[in-house]
């Protein structure tokens, strides 16, 4: 079988990718190593019967119109705000942190100082950084921002990337702001949905098209390779387009050294009770080992009597050698990002191979920005095959 069109991966990237070229009339073949689609969007259905997401919680959120629109071809969904509360000081506040939250850790008269200084110095604002905070002048609220910043970020972070917070790259940190005010959603976009019967559903959908063929079980390099600046398919030259989505290194054979990622144990636990906890996500950030608790059955809407799941989040070191070990989160700084851009230089040299997804570009991905990059890549790619205008 010839095919127009090979794409390594089946998460987001790879499947939206496969459609666009499917519905274009070419034959596209995907490659997954998992035994299922989706990537880390897949979810899977316990004994319980209770639907969970098995590589950690996905909440679907935009302020691309184009984005929700075009995935609203393959789901219905049905409107979901995400909020957070997190353990501080043995209670439980909202995350982002905001007024509640100033208001249930200080005293009364405390509180509306800080609030009155807040609105004062960020009078046109309705979210700020950490970061900004911790740095005012204002002495009121440089300690505000210490206390948030030691209660909420320091050992979050710590755990979660296994480095000083100082060394963590500032959009990270700044995916989480303080909010001006009692907003309590995690998000403040725009469109906040979740899909009705679930991200596995959809990608169904998405991937059913008669142009394509998923192989699942497969790593792709056993079929492909690549050589003198040319891709090798099945032994034999590819002049078709490849689409990757999978580890830059990988695909290079580690050439220039592993690239970092931190890495999640996770943990599901099922309880014989309604709810085991007041939202669908409470956050851990100073004593326990794990980061977060999400209870699925908010996520998901599934409102089964007296059975719960919920998922421990501990987060690991990644070893690209052990092939159970996940890369989850790249680890953004300058010296990552020069090791990236030399895997990268090399796609250059190759016309017909495209870099697509958070693996593939090393990026801090939310699912929508990959959604926007697929489609993008596929207007590209469409337009012209020809090497300068693809990157
Ligand atoms: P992936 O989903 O990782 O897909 C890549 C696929 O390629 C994988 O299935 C992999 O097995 C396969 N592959 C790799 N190499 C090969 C090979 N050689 N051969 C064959 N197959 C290969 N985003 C949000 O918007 N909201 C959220 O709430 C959210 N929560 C998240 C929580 C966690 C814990 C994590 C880790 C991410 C979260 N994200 C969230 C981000 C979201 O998961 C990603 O943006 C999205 O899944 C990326 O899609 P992708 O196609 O780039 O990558
Ligand atoms: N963060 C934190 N405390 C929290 C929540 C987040 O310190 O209660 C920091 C932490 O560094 C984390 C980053 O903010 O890695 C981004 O958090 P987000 O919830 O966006 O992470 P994700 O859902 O992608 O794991």
């Amino acid at each position: 079988m010839n095919y127009d069109v090979i794409i390594v991966g089946c998460g987001f990237a790879g499947s939206i990718l496969a459609r666009k070229f499917a519905e274009d009339n070419k034959k596209v073949l995907i490659y997954e190593k998992r035994n299922h689609i989706g990537g880390n969007m897949y979810e899977e259905v316990l004994d319980n019967n209770l639907r969970v997401h098995k590589y950690g919680p996905h909440i679907f959120h935009t302020n691309n119109k184009e984005v929700f629109e075009f995935l609203n071809n393959y789901s219905d969904w049905y409107f979901y705000e995400h909020k957070v509360i997190g353990k501080i000081d043995n209670q439980l506040v909202p995350i982002p942190f905001n007024f509640k939250s100033l208001e249930l850790l200080y005293d009364q008269k405390d509180a509306q100082k800080i609030k009155e200084k807040l609105l004062k110095i960020y009078p046109n604002e309705y979210k700020v950084s950490i970061l900004d905070l911790i740095n005012n002048n204002d002495k009121t609220i440089k300690e505000f921002g210490e206390f948030v910043y030691k209660n909420v970020f320091e050992n979050y972070t710590a755990k979660q990337w296994n480095i000083p917070i100082s060394e963590v790259d500032k959009s990270v940190i700044n995916r989480v702001p303080v909010i001006l005010g009692y907003d309590d959603r995690y998000f403040q976009d725009k469109y906040q949905y979740m899909p009705k019967e679930g991200y596995t559903k959809l990608f169904e959908n998405l991937l059913n098209h008669q142009n394509i063929t998923i192989k699942l079980s497969e790593n792709a390099l056993n079929d492909i390779s690549i050589n003198n600046n040319k891709i090798y398919w099945q032994n034999k030259e590819y002049k078709g387009i490849v689409i990757y989505t999978g580890e830059i290194d990988e695909l290079f054979n580690y050439k220039f050294g592993p690239l970092p990622y931190r890495s999640l144990k996770l943990v599901f636990e099922n309880y014989d009770m309604n709810y085991y906890q007041p939202s669908s996500v409470v956050n851990y950030p100073n004593e326990e080992e794990f980061t977060r608790i999400t209870e699925f059955k908010y996520l998901t809407n599934e409102l089964k009597d007296n059975q719960t799941t919920i998922l421990k989040e501990y987060p690991q070191k990644y070893d690209y050698q052990d092939e159970n070990s996940i890369p989850y989160y790249a680890i953004i700084n300058e010296e990552n990002i020069n090791q990236y851009n030399k895997y990268f230089e090399l796609t250059k040299d190759i016309p017909n191979l495209y870099m697509c997804g958070r693996l593939a570009e090393y990026k801090y991905y939310n699912m929508d920005a990959v959604i926007e990059r697929a489609l993008e890549l596929y207007k590209k790619v469409s337009s012209s095959n020809e090497k300068n205008s693809k990157k």
